[in-house]
């Protein structure tokens, strides 16, 4: 078979519609696809994955260009608890959460009924998690050019609850900070001190995710904060206890996403002393 034959699809399955295509996984199942309950199902699911991933129609900035307002406003916008579902390309499966966003306009600001139809947007495609992140932050970054825009998502995977894998790290929180949100501590703080803590995880690139920390915060190194600190106790650490629980040091450039509740507590000299 030469390659370019390779990249043909057999033609059953060109010539097949999205209904026998679901009928057949229906079979491969071991189901009977005749049966009562699953005889309008390959159209139903035909109708919901074309709902579910009608992102791809939409162009993003498009969408955001028709709602551009000029004003001299230029303190911080942030729209909160946005409810996000997508699929994860992996699987397939649903994952689903709260999305934060917040920017300092530059002359620009836009209508705030856009930045949930853009998270929507992006959020029925089949993503992963940090993507969806960073293309909700570099999109408003690209179109209203503010100062700097602030993207935290908190979601849960069924992907990992349902089959059993690390169920218990399966709330992951990314993040994704431009401009004056990445160079500044004090506006970054601000946006991450008003979204509401809960529970969950960090993840660090090339790390396993620290389940449930109970402390992260960025420790003074020099005269840079570069080092998150990330510790893992049965309860809410003191400073008066750090030294005695386990906690490890990251690089910040390999932060992904930081759990913001305790961003506010700041080692002392004592503290850091054990790393
Ligand atoms: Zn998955």
């Amino acid at each position: 078979m030469s390659p370019l034959e390779k990249t043909k699809e057999p033609p059953t399955l060109t010539s097949a519609t999205y209904e026998d295509l679901v009928r057949e996984m229906l079979v491969r199942l071991g189901e009977d696809p005749t049966r009562e309950g699953l005889t309008a199902t390959p159209e139903r699911v035909r109708k919901a994955m074309e709902f579910l991933t009608k992102g791809y129609q939409e162009d993003p900035e498009v969408l955001l260009k028709g709602a551009l307002f000029t004003v001299s406003y230029d303190e911080m916008v942030i729209v909160k608890d946005i409810e996000m579902f997508s699929l994860c390309e992996h699987h397939m499966l649903p994952f689903f959460g709260k999305v934060h966003v917040a920017y300092i306009p530059n002359g620009r600001v836009i209508g705030l009924s856009k930045i949930p139809r853009l998270i929507e947007l992006f959020s029925r495609r089949l993503q992963i998690q940090e993507r969806l992140t960073t293309q909700i932050a570099e999109t408003i970054q690209k179109v209203i050019e503010p100062q700097g825009v602030g993207v935290v998502i908190e979601a849960r995977h069924l992907c990992m609850m349902m089959r059993g894998v690390e169920k218990q790290h399966s709330a992951a929180v990314t993040s994704s900070m431009l401009g004056c949100f990445r160079n500044e501590e004090e506006t970054r703080s601000e946006f991450l001190s008003l979204t509401p803590p809960r529970p969950t995880s960090v993840y660090v690139k090339n790390h396993r995710r620290v389940p449930r920390p109970s402390f992260a915060f960025f420790a003074k190194e020099g005269e840079d904060f570069d080092i998150l600190i990330i510790g893992v106790a049965t309860r809410v650490a003191h400073r008066s206890s750090l030294r005695s629980t386990r906690h490890r040091a990251y690089p910040l450039k390999s932060i992904q996403a930081v759990w913001p509740m305790t961003l506010d507590h700041r080692p002392t000299t004592k503290d850091t002393s054990c790393l």
